[in-house]
């Protein structure tokens, strides 16, 4: 089945609104295994609008537009769909006591056409705000998909209505799983990988993903568990030849993982941090149920603080300068000390884009790891094409989580 997504809104035309909504449903229709070949926009106007309905319909099997649902006179998407592939509009009951639960009854007119919907269609619930979407099926056997334009809106119908509604039409499913991958570029896979890389089912394909990359693996079956059992052997593959560089299958982020696997070994992580600013400390509280595993993380800027916070000598600091090896050490033992955590990290560097020397360049960062009895430091060098100050800290906080994801599975802390 061929989907087209039609965006509807002068003010995508206009530049005013970047499209996103069309990249959510694209992503969910390439999950869904649903081939998108055509993605329009068009503006408020009623005629060009049914142009571009017609010729979706003559093309397409499938119709999905955004946008134009709400209660304004500019929302005209119904109308125009409906007109277009010869449905009356009507009032659709439930949700119009919705709306009456919503507004009370002395709702205005405007408000109540919200609720006409095309005659006999599945209405797909707003969960998030007031425009219902809608879903039929034409008389030449077309899908018409209408969604709400605010992205808030439009991605918890799709997953939660339009996803099953559309399920029900495909004889196939499509199952995908994520080798993540950190300490080895896309490139170098892509190498590795190169003959998994010709194969069409299950594919393998990589991605880059900020100073990471991962391989998404995707198999096409009459059931999810023989799709799962395709991909499985493909996965283990890649899993084997990447080593440990591989961090993760289908754990999106370093973080998580990293809280998973304290919470299973029941180590507790403190983090001191110059260059990174918090962010270490902020990703890890990103993921919840840190607060088992996360005991402290503090920014310590100022040599000063250095020095009397995290006891890092004066000595050391006067020598080798607050961007050290020497620094990163004492700085990840001295935090180990003050929080009682099993595993203390420190950060120092340069994150640009000023402060950089030839001996210490922009993106030169030091992370050190301490569990109190052995320390290991990292250095990273900036390498390739000039990065921005986000880009160095990203990158630190990662290797930070990767040297600890490494230390609780016993493997090298620091791996070139
Ligand atoms: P409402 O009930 O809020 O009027 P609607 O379904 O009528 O919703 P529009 O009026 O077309 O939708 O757009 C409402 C808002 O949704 C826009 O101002 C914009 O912020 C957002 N929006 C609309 N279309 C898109 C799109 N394609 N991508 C991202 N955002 C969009
Ligand atoms: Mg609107």
């Amino acid at each position: 089945m061929h989907a087209e997504v039609l965006s509807v809104g002068t003010e995508l035309l206009l530049g005013q609104t970047v499209n996103t909504d069309t990249t959510i449903v694209a992503k969910a229709l390439s999950m869904l295994g649903i081939d998108l070949l055509y993605a329009a926009v068009v503006g408020d106007n009623p005629a060009r609008m049914e142009d571009a309905v017609r010729q979706a319909l003559s093309r397409s099997d499938i119709l999905i537009t955004t946008g134009g649902l709400g209660p304004t006179g500019d929302d005209l998407t119904k109308e125009t769909v409906a007109a277009a592939a010869g449905r009356k509009l009507v009032l659709e009951s439930s949700s119009y006591e919705r709306l009456k639960e919503y507004f009370g009854e002395n709702m205005a007119d405007n408000q109540k056409k919200q609720a006409m919907l095309p005659e006999g269609c599945t209405v797909l619930p707003n969960d998030h705000g007031t425009a219902p979407g809608c879903a039929f099926e034409t008389e030449n056997g077309k899908i018409v998909i209408m969604l709400p334009g605010p992205p808030s809106e439009l991605t918890p119908m799709l997953h939660e209505y339009v996803v099953p509604y559309l399920a029900r039409f495909q004889d196939a499913v499509i199952s995908s799983h994520s080798v993540h991958v950190f300490g080895r570029g896309e490139g170098a896979v892509a190498q590795m990988l190169d003959d998994l890389m010709q194969n069409s089912n299950p594919t393998a394909a990589p991605y880059a993903k900020e100073g990471e990359m991962f391989v998404r693996v995707t198999a096409k079956a009459a059931t999810k568990e023989e799709a799962d059992e395709m991909c499985r052997p493909v996965v283990e593959e890649i899993r084997r030849r990447i080593g440990n560089f591989v961090y993760s299958v289908d754990v999106e982020t370093l973080e998580e993982l990293v809280v998973q696997e304290l919470r299973r070994t029941g180590k507790k992580l403190a983090t001191a941090e110059s260059c990174t600013g918090g962010l270490l400390g902020k990703r890890i509280t990103d993921v919840s149920g840190s607060s088992e595993v996360f005991e402290m993380g503090c920014i310590t800027y100022a040599n000063a603080v250095k020095e009397q916070l995290l006891g890092v000598p004066h000595e050391t600091l006067a020598a080798h300068g607050a961007v050290s090896e020497e620094t990163a050490r004492a700085m990840a033992e001295g935090i180990v000390r003050v929080s009682g955590a099993d595993i203390g990290i420190g950060i120092t560097g340069i994150a640009g884009p000023g402060g950089g020397t030839e001996e210490k360049p922009v993106g030169l960062v030091y992370i050190a790891l301490s569990d109190g009895e052995n320390t290991w430091v990292a250095k990273r060098m900036p390498f390739g094409r000039r990065r921005d100050r986000e880009w160095h800290r990203h990158c630190s906080a990662s290797k930070a989580l990767d040297m600890v994801r490494r230390y609780l599975a016993g493997l090298p802390v620091d791996e070139k």
